[in-house]
């Protein structure tokens, strides 16, 4: 269990330090995320290091404040180019989802305040998943709003092992499979999601938007490893028949390029209907990483469930 998480982990950060040198470029050690198997999803072709290259961008776009904007009802965004991070506000203070790197969190507070909110009025963090990308900045973002970071208990071994400068990581609450977090009357509603990591977790929460309401989907990564343990093999399978069911108006995604949030943004700007309010476009996503893990698996030699 331990093994199969350290391997995910690395691999992850190790991909990270690549991409960050060039999408395309070999890195310093261990194996780049393999260009097999590929595959084909609606008329793209992907392949694990396309995938990680699209989700992270360069070291600039990880860096770089996407223009903030509202998605819809009260749900914000205020991450980069590359890693999302959404304010939910309520009138009791906000949440906030994913404070991505470190170095990121004045980005983000820049964000949240050009938007007219203010930082200090978070008062609680939550995270898609522990991988230094999301959830690094959480301890130092708890630090200057004295917010309450709450975390999938799967997940709090990696968070707890994640110490940007020596700083141990907060987890205030601990969470379990289909826990809610409630403030000002907004609900966010916790799906365990596992895989990618332990404790990944999916978030649900409806919004309410010139008089109706929608499902809005917080979707984690479902990226797979590049070698699959019967572990993880079990969580995808159940993560994926997790994922399929929720239902869901509003996809977002701890990438942006999960759910062409660029595209969007640019039609968003551009006039007319919600563009982020696109139900055929929710499951998009868990068809590339099922269809992904699928073909990995097959790599394998392992039977396809
Ligand atoms: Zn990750």
């Amino acid at each position: 269990m331990k093994r199969t998480l350290t391997l995910n982990l690395s691999t992850c950060l190790i991909a990270v330090v690549i991409v960050g040198i060039s999408p395309h470029t070999v890195q310093a050690q261990g194996q780049p995320p393999p260009d097999h198997p590929s595959i084909t999803v609606r008329g793209q072709t992907y392949t694990p290091r396309s995938i990680l290259a699209r989700n992270m961008g360069t070291p600039e776009d990880q860096s770089t404040a996407f223009p903030p904007h509202k998605v819809i009802g009260n749900i914000y965004y205020v991450g980069t180019r590359t890693l999302t991070s959404y304010l939910v506000t309520t009138p009791q203070g906000a949440i906030l989802i994913n404070t991505t790197y470190e170095r990121n969190v004045p980005v983000i507070q820049k964000s949240v305040e050009q938007l007219g909110f203010k930082f200090s009025d978070i008062k609680i963090v939550l995270g898609n998943h522990a991988h230094g990308d999301h959830q690094e900045g959480d301890a130092l973002v708890k630090q200057l709003t004295g917010a309450q970071v709450m975390a999938m208990a799967e997940d709090v071994p990696a968070l707890q092992a994640m110490k940007p400068g020596g700083k141990a990581h907060p987890i205030d609450r601990i969470l379990h499979d289909g826990d809610q977090v409630t403030l000002g009357g907004t609900t966010l509603v916790a799906h365990l999601t596992p895989g990618h990591t332990r404790g990944a977790t999916t978030w649900t929460m409806k919004a309410e938007d010139a008089g109706k309401t929608y499902d809005v989907m917080f979707g984690c990564s479902l990226r797979a490893p590049d070698k699959l343990t019967p572990q993880n093999i079990e969580e995808f399978n159940r993560s994926f028949m997790i994922v399929r069911a929720l239902p869901c108006d509003v996809q977002l995604g701890d990438h942006g390029a999960q759910y062409n949030m660029q595209a969007k943004y640019a039609r968003l700007r551009s006039g007319g209907p919600n563009p982020f309010i696109d139900p055929g476009s929710c499951k998009v996503e868990a068809e590339i990483a099922e269809t992904m893990f699928r073909a990995i698996l097959a790599e394998q030699g392992g039977r396809q469930p």
